[in-house]
């Protein structure tokens, strides 16, 4: 099977376009035929070498998402020829992942592929759009609606925001895109953003403990001094769904948005969500597609000979939208 593996060297990490003998697959009772992958922040960290992705043995193979059909469910309740969806449950981190024809999964990690979307589809919903779901939901589920006033998304023109911002827009929320990226603008219009936002309005410290009461609810994957003004500018009872750190990793706040205005911090780990909360995110994925309300978000699909310099670029944040890899 064709693979892009990584290999340690002295220089870092060397990403090669190989053969690869099939019986060097790792266990898992499902095989499968990867058509798809994506590229996401993470991929981009793990073969450019410039994050520590990577927790597998190596010569490994990266890409954390992938689509494509089974050829043997080995015992479990899949058949050949079902559809697949395989995101998360450390894919592409210390398991192999979608950068390769051929996987091998644990049965309980599939989702079934639903109707309607191709897997091209599904690589372009991704990690990123599973994550935007699951933010989503979470607002809902803290009873954010449409009516209560504006909701932020922060790293707006990115794979995360790129989507929150579409499903958020499409469901009648005004959506605050918040973005460091001048030439996105128009791009985020196009998905439906109310306003667009300068990412410096909300990069400095809040001068205070709670700043005016601003956001009904806010999908961030920004994190930093970005996640603590969206809690310290969070409307009463409002939700901030915290799902990424592109900005940072530390977060400095008091707990006086939690305990005056019972804002809620609803923490995102699409890796180890679990199966029907997958379930339920990848249907309303695919109602939202077969919609069209994710039309806008922007699709750019690769071969897998371009993972290595798209990862530089995702990581340098020159990419908009999401990045499909045909690995065919
Ligand atoms: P992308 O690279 O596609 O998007 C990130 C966006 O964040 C950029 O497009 C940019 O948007 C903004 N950004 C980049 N650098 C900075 C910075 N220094 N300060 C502020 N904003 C910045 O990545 P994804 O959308 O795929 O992922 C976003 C984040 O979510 C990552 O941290 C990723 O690790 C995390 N993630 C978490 C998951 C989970 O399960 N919790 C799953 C998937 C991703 P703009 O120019 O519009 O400001």
């Amino acid at each position: 099977m064709r693979a892009l593996r990584l290999h340690k060297t002295d220089d870092g990490i060397d990403p090669r376009l190989e053969d690869v003998p099939e019986g060097d697959l790792p266990d898992g009772d499902v095989l499968l035929d990867v058509t798809h992958s994506s590229l996401n922040y993470k991929d981009g960290l793990a073969v450019s070498g410039r994050g520590k992705i990577v927790r597998g043995a190596f010569p490994f193979v990266p890409g954390i998402d992938l689509a494509g059909t089974v050829v043997d469910g080995g015992g479990s309740d899949w058949a050949p020829g079902d559809r697949v969806i395989l995101t998360g449950w450390g894919t592409g981190e210390n398991r192999w992942g979608g950068y390769a024809e051929r996987a091998r999964a644990d049965a309980d990690h599939l989702v079934r592929l639903p109707d309607g979307l191709s897997a091209e589809d599904a690589m372009w919903i991704g990690t990123a759009g599973l994550t935007a779901m699951l933010s989503v939901l979470a607002l809902e589920d803290h009873s954010v609606d449409a009516g209560d006033g504006p909701v932020a998304v922060t790293g707006a023109s990115g794979g995360v925001g790129s989507t929150a911002t579409a499903l958020l827009a499409d469901a009648g929320y005004a959506v605050h895109a918040v973005t460091g990226t001048a030439s996105a603008h128009g791009y985020l219009r196009a998905l439906g953003a109310a306003e667009v936002v300068g990412r410096e309005a909300l990069a400095t410290p809040p001068e205070a403990p709670m700043g005016r009461g601003t956001w009904a609810g806010a999908v961030d994957s920004v994190g930093g001094t970005t996640l603590a003004s969206l809690l310290a500018t969070t409307k009463r009872h409002g939700c901030v769904a915290a799902c990424g750190l592109a900005g940072g990793a530390a977060l400095e706040t008091t707990v006086f948005p939690f305990i005056l205005r019972g804002v809620t911090l609803a923490g995102i780990d699409s890796n180890t969500a679990p199966p029907s909360l997958r379930d339920e995110a990848w249907a309303r994925l695919a109602d939202a597609v077969g919609r069209g309300a994710l039309g806008a978000v922007e699709r750019t699909v690769i071969s897998l000979g371009d993972v290595p310099p798209w990862a530089g670029r995702i990581v340098d944040g020159d990419t908009v939208g999401r990045v499909v890899v045909d690995v065919r």
